[in-house]
């Protein structure tokens, strides 16, 4: 075998473990895979979250549904006002299958508790409902097929705004490469609803040094979710 044709494949090795560790995810065109689209819009009829987070929960529609433990769908009041989004399931979440409940969680509870909002009064998902593996960035195919669950979530949900934490949820739902510098302290719009961006906790804790900033964020969220009109069977 030629050297180079030898460094591509070992190069691809390299790529596909560092997306998936030591799983392999191969996909075949068989009738079962050519099932799942209409599964997943079938699905995506649901009308209760419940029913809806029990027809997805044993996705398998990227390779994460392999390297999962759990399948993180999202908590919180299914009338939420309030609705925040974050990236992906990090280890703790992976485990328990509920999002934020790791240090990043207990961050995000503090930064809501001191704008008087609850935890139980908002409601929380992830762009991606399955962990990538050591926490990497999800991947646009990834993306691609996991981001109708949440859209539908949204639609179920009505939330008068959405909050994306960090750069990496606030991008894809904007579809942009904005820096989360320029992205925050604006109203942006994701699907006509109002859409603030701020930082993920987990970028807090590392950066002890701005959670100043994110606490000014919440109250920039607050002020501004106190001027929309009540929905009309409020979640708060
Ligand atoms: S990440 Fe989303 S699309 Fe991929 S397997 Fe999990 S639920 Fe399915």
């Amino acid at each position: 075998m030629e050297n180079s044709l030898k460094s591509k494949i070992a190069g691809f090795l390299q790529w596909y473990q560092d997306l998936y560790g030591g799983e392999w995810y191969i996909e075949t065109p068989n009738p079962a895979a050519a099932e799942k689209r209409p599964g997943q819009t079938a699905a995506l009829g649901n009308s209760t979250l419940q029913q809806f987070h029990r027809a997805i929960e044993n996705c398998q529609n990227c390779p994460l549904g392999r390297t999962r433990t759990k399948f993180v769908f999202g908590t919180g009041h299914e009338n939420a006002g309030i609705m925040f989004i974050g990236e992906a399931p990090g280890q703790d979440e992976d485990l328990q299958g509920i999002p934020f409940v790791g240090r990043a969680g207990q961050l995000l509870n503090k930064l809501l508790a001191n704008v008087q909002l609850k935890r139980e009064e908002v409601y929380i998902a992830n762009i991606l409902k399955c962990r990538p593996p050591n926490n990497r960035d999800p991947q646009p195919e990834e993306v691609e097929q996991c981001i109708p669950y949440l859209q539908r979530q949204i639609e179920m949900i009505q939330p008068k705004l959405l909050v994306a934490l960090g750069r990496v949820a606030a991008q894809n739902l904007l579809n942009t490469t904005e820096s989360l510098t320029n992205m925050r302290k604006r109203v942006w719009s994701y699907r006509e609803i109002p859409l603030i961006v701020t930082y993920h906790p987990a970028f807090v804790l590392r950066y002890n040094d701005k959670f100043d900033s994110a606490m000014e964020d919440m109250r920039f969220i607050l002020e501004h979710y106190q001027k929309l009109p009540e929905k009309e069977k409020p979640g708060r």
